[in-house]
């Protein structure tokens, strides 16, 4: 299936590029969604990080974000909707 730009019609669409912040000459810090493992609990919750990816169109520079694992988060969000 090939992808086209929903802005201006490019079949040029660059995926899975990595999208983050902080960058210097060792590290980077990756932008995450992010959900706690048990949100009900008082105090220290864990943070579960779920990262975001980018489609970006090669022509015009409109990017898309997604999600790496959105089964990952959708069972984090709703554990009820996790038997898909
Ligand atoms: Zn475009």
């Amino acid at each position: 299936m090939q992808m086209i730009c929903s802005r201006c019609g490019s079949s040029v669409i660059l995926s899975d590029l990595p999208v983050v912040s902080n960058v210097d000459n060792f590290s980077s810090v990756p932008i995450s969604i992010l959900t706690y493992k048990n949100p009900e609990r008082r105090g220290f919750k864990t943070p579960v990080p779920h990262r975001l990816l980018a489609r970006v169109c090669g022509n015009c520079g409109f990017a898309d974000l997604y999600v790496e694992d959105p089964q990952g988060l959708a069972a984090s969000v709703n554990p009820a909707s996790s038997s898909v």
